[in-house]
């Protein structure tokens, strides 16, 4: 049975091929720069077939051209003869709002509730949705999925999605916290309950997706209680190039004494701050090779980095009275063991003691990894995270009910 998984961005096409009878993949794929004059096609195959990597460079003038370009590719290297072949298709849809606290099939209403709520999302959520109407129309009869970043986050109750704001701020624009990265924590914390061997129902987890998007979320018994982002992507963890928290009142001191219109405050923000606004750069390998040399500012955003997670941690801890588990995902999470260490480092009386050794042995496969000391009260896990398979699982899921 296979299910692909599309996430539609504004400019971009990814996709990723599952074969669910063993959860394979057969190929994942990237279109970008789509309606510019030159797109980059990468097509990879993984080691079950000739393992390779097709890349091109050609025009490929809007999401039509590039789905169907997708569905060609597909063809023409055996992973999928025809449309119909598809069981399901899975949609990584941005913005759920409080519409949507689960993933749901597609229909017409569904699609109208999700143009609906592209104001909070307004580079996304119309990108996902022109994939969705594409799809419709390339395989109409194909179950669609949509699978929602903030739908994870639906059960954290009002005191911790409410800001100290005029209440008539959420009755009329629904300003509140939301939370995304939510499938990620939904795969991560079913793999932490399995590697604990607990009852997901029965655990409390602290989960840091840490990637280019950063973000930490306390989850009480298989469901959100509180998350870092907040009604938009820019709250919470210091990340990439997002400034995560910061005194409102900065933007009122921008505006008035620098002259700054809103759109560029926006821009400083969400595309100019974070690691890159410290320091120059949002690659977190290139700032842990400048800081390591000595260069200072890659050490001072490094350290505000893991400072601000480690407060999130200890705010987290509050939050569940105690944890059994703090968990690293994404890219920095899995694989940066300096951030671990940083946001670990003497919290010994919080019940956290990482063991430097395992934190710093790699390993070369993507598995679940134990890093605290034997006297440390929590488990800290390194845990690969994949949306993809979530979604895809999620898709299936739909399909069998
Ligand atoms: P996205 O949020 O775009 O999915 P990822 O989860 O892939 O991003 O994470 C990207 C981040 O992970 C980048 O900052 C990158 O530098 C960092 N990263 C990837 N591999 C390593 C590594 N070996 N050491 C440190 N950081 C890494």
């Amino acid at each position: 049975m296979k299910i692909l998984v599309i996430n539609s961005g504004s400019s971009s096409l990814k996709f990723q091929l599952y074969n669910m009878d063993n959860m394979h993949v057969l190929a994942v794929g990237l279109i970008e720069q789509i309606g510019e004059s030159k797109s980059r096609l990468k097509l990879d195959l993984p080691p079950t077939q000739t393992e390779q990597t097709i890349t091109a460079q050609r025009k490929v003038g809007d999401h039509e051209t590039a789905i169907t370009i997708m569905f060609d590719l597909l063809k023409e290297h055996h992973c999928l003869d025809d449309v119909n072949e598809l069981a399901g298709i899975g949609h990584r849809v941005v913005h759920g709002g409080e519409s949507f606290s689960k993933s749901v099939l597609i229909d017409d209403h569904v699609c109208k509730i999700i143009k609906a709520l592209s104001p909070l999302a307004p580079l996304h959520n119309p990108a996902n949705l022109i994939g969705i109407r594409v799809i419709q129309k390339k395989a109409p009869k194909t179950p669609q999925v949509a699978v929602f970043d903030t739908a994870f986050h639906q059960t954290i109750p009002p005191k911790g999605y409410t800001y100290g704001l005029p209440q008539q701020l959420y009755d009329e624009n629904r300003i509140r916290r939301y939370g995304f990265h939510g499938t990620s924590y939904s795969y991560v914390s079913k793999q932490a309950a399995l590697h604990l061997g607990k009852d997901i129902g029965h655990t409390k987890l602290i989960v840091l997706h840490l990637g280019n998007g950063t973000s930490a979320t306390a989850i009480l018994n298989g469901n959100s209680i509180d998350t870092s982002m907040g009604m938009t992507p820019l709250e919470g963890l210091l990340m990439g190039t997002r400034c995560g928290d910061i005194d409102a009142g900065i933007i009122f001191y921008l505006a008035r004494e620098t002259g700054r219109a809103i759109q560029d405050i926006d821009d400083l923000l969400n595309k100019q701050s974070g690691l890159k606004g410290i320091c120059g750069e949002n690659d977190m390998r290139t700032i842990i090779a400048k800081a390591q040399t000595g260069d200072s500012t890659a050490r001072l955003a490094l350290d505000v980095f893991c400072y601000r997670i480690k407060k999130y941690i200890g705010s987290y801890l509050a939050a569940l009275n105690g944890a059994d588990a703090l968990v690293f995902t994404g890219g920095i999470g899995e694989n940066a063991n300096i951030v671990r260490e940083l946001s670990c480092h003497n919290m010994n009386s919080l019940g956290i003691e990482l063991d430097p050794q395992k934190n710093n042995n790699q390993g070369t496969q993507r598995h679940i990894r134990e890093i605290q000391t034997t006297g440390s009260n929590l488990k800290i896990l390194v845990i690969p995270t994949n949306e993809e398979l979530e979604i895809a699982t999620q898709v299936l899921e739909h399909i069998q009910e």
